[in-house]
């Protein structure tokens, strides 16, 4: 690329480290950025070094905040005695956008891979049990459907049996190998409310 000057090509190698982002629209998006008022750019920069300076995990269900306490933990009209559990943030961002669910999350950031080399170990289990010596009526087991997702629902079930606590899986309405976060609300409504006790 040294037909173009340094700090465009460093600017399209830079986006083309993005997931998704090819060579071809690194370049795109480059001339695009170089093109738009300095203000915006400015905006945009910031925007990502600040989230990625603030964005933490929220101290009890581990979703990415930029405060200590989630906005939804922090809020006291929701049901802290009914714990969803999500692989990702996004997959609790789509139960939210549903604007039906009104109990609390915790993400485990992962499901468990054995084929990966992904164990119990590497995803916010232990810290999910820890949660349940508190006061939890519920827990909702919304991974995935795909294998990964399956094996989890199965261990963490089996973990959470002999405490006596009911535990769920949403229902199959969501396709096999299924993120969730692809999947429209009536679907995801629907999963959470055919769930079944396991
Ligand atoms: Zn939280």
């Amino acid at each position: 690329m040294d037909y173009y000057s340094s700090q465009i090509s460093k600017l399209i190698e830079e986006l083309s480290r993005l997931p998704g982002i090819g060579a071809k629209t690194a370049q795109r998006l480059a001339f695009h950025i170089i093109n738009m008022p300095k203000e915006q750019v400015e905006h945009m920069a910031s925007a990502m070094v600040d989230a990625r300076n603030n964005v933490r995990y929220c101290r009890q269900c581990y979703t990415l905040t930029d405060r200590e306490l989630c906005p939804i933990c922090g809020n006291k009209s929701r049901d802290a005695g009914t714990i969803m559990v999500v692989e990702t943030t996004r997959d609790l961002a789509a139960y939210e956008k549903t604007g039906k669910y009104e109990g609390v999350y915790h993400v485990l950031h992962g499901a468990i891979s054995p084929m990966l080399g992904i164990g119990p170990g590497d995803i916010k289990l232990k810290e999910l049990m820890e949660r349940l010596q508190g006061d939890v009526d519920e827990v909702i087991i919304a991974t995935n459907s795909s294998l990964e997702g399956e094996t989890t629902a199965m261990y963490i079930s089996k973990l959470i049996k002999p405490t006596g606590i009911k535990v769920s899986r949403i229902a199959s309405g969501v396709p096999v190998g299924g993120d969730l976060e692809y999947i429209d609300e009536v679907t995801l409504l629907r999963a959470l409310e055919g769930r079944t006790e396991l």
